[in-house]
């Protein structure tokens, strides 16, 4: 297997085949534009002193600042971040966001350190980093075990150097210090809205729909309370690294996100009918599949398989390599991650839009706007599905790669 760079641009590489790119401007997206490593020391509690590495890579600036998160993990490396920050470029733009793709990360395992050395880790990279940041250049947000607090950290940081308080440099900060309403569930939102639009594409009644959702974190939780709540569906199975639960008629997910908080984990919810593994959970009888936990979590072997109808990717790049292939085959409707958890990076945009102006919106407000802005972009992609003749992963990188391809050939190639 190659790196996960490399798998990115073949899912690309198909679209750009079929649009028949301009060889030049896929060159151009092949590459990213910029990669900075850092690596910097940090002083620990017990004055010992340990240095980390952290990246921030740009990946394509036509369209406007860059975006995309920052992800504390030991895993994170230089082939990771560069293919999150690619990823970002087409999810930014087939939302018709002002927006180039960036990502960010540090090579650490959090629980390993006091709140006050991830500060100072926090505080530090950020520093490194702010060579190339800032609120006209490239916007940090939250990923992986990355929290409001310490985007209040970096934006703060940030402030301290430039001499003035900055809001606008980072998203997902808290609400009342430049933070949005409705940045906490508007992934979950966004999976929802689009979950309710392949239903209706599908000739499916979304409030007779039994759904599945892998991973009980902030995608999985709200896409579960929304779908219900809001969409009428039944959400019949949940799960999270300890296991799956399964309920034929369905869970009241409010109490679930409660018995979370208090347990730490809903694999042993006693209102379940039974229990099942995470694998398992991916191969019920159900309308819709949402998999909102980690990357690769549906092999090809898997998909053979699954039984869902629609599959709506919560999470980032759930389907492994070649799994794709077997589930176009069976006719499941796949509605890719760049649309799918785009509601995220969708309201982070409206926080940046309001810090900009310190002028802040209702929560409803937001509700309405990203609604609109999922359906707007959920239409776009299934016509170009259907001019194309293709499926909906390709059909968003088609949008998306269109708008990048305008702006770079209306601007040209400098000098
Ligand atoms: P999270 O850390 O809040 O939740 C992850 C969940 O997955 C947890 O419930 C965890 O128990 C579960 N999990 C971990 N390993 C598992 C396994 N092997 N099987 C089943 N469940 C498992 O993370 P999140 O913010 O909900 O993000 C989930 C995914 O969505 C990631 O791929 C992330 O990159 C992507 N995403 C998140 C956002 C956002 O706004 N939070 C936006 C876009 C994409």
């Amino acid at each position: 297997m190659g790196s996960i760079y490399e798998s990115a641009l073949e899912k690309f590489g198909k679209a750009a085949d079929l649009m028949k790119l301009d060889p030049g401007i896929r060159k151009i997206l092949e590459h990213p534009k910029r990669q900075l490593i850092v690596e910097f020391p940090v002083e620990m509690d017990d004055g010992s002193t340990e240095v980390f590495t952290g990246y921030r890579v740009q990946h394509n600036i036509a369209l406007g600042p860059a975006k995309g998160g920052v992800r504390y993990h030991p895993n994170v490396s230089l082939d990771e971040v560069k293919s999150l920050a690619f990823w970002m470029t087409f999810k930014c733009a087939v939302m018709g966001l002002p927006y180039g793709g960036a990502k960010g990360g540090v090579k650490i395992d959090p629980k390993k350190y006091s709140k006050k050395e991830i500060e100072r880790v926090s505080r530090r990279y950020f520093s490194e980093i702010s060579i190339i940041v800032g609120p006209d250049k490239d916007i940090p947000a939250p990923d992986v075990n990355t929290t409001p607090d310490i985007m209040a950290w970096f934006m703060d940081t940030y402030s301290m150097n430039v001499g003035y308080s900055s809001m606008g440099v980072v998203t997902g900060k808290p609400v009342g210090l430049g933070g949005s309403q409705g940045r906490t569930e508007a992934t979950g939102r966004g999976v929802s809205a689009v979950a309710a639009l392949g239903a209706k594409a599908k000739g499916m009644d979304i409030s007779k729909a039994t759904v599945a959702i892998e991973g009980f974190g902030n995608v999985g939780q709200y896409a579960a309370l929304l779908l219900s709540t809001e969409k009428g569906a039944k959400i019949v199975a949940l799960s999270d690294s300890r296991g799956a639960i399964y309920n034929s008629n369905g869970f009241d997910i409010k109490e679930l996100m409660q018995y979370k908080v208090e347990h730490g984990t809903i694999a042993d919810y006693p209102k379940a009918e039974s229990k099942m593994s995470n694998e398992d959970l991916k191969k019920l009888d159900v309308d819709i599949l949402v998999p909102a936990a980690l990357e690769n979590s549906i092999t090809p072997e898997l998909a053979k398989d699954v039984k869902a109808k629609i599959i709506v990717e919560g999470a980032n790049g759930p389907l492994a390599e070649g799994a794709d292939e077997v589930l176009n085959e069976k006719g499941i409707l796949i509605i890719p991650d760049i649309l799918a958890n785009a509601g995220g990076v969708t309201v982070s945009y409206f926080e940046w839009v309001q810090d900009l102006q310190s002028f802040f919106w209702k929560h409803e407000q937001v509700n309405e706007a990203l609604e609109e802005m999922m359906a707007n972009a959920f239409n776009e992609v299934w016509k170009a599905k259907e001019e194309y003749s293709t499926d909906m992963r390709t059909a968003a990188y088609i949008v998306a790669t269109n708008r990048v391809a305008f702006a770079t050939q209306k601007r040209g190639i400098y000098p």
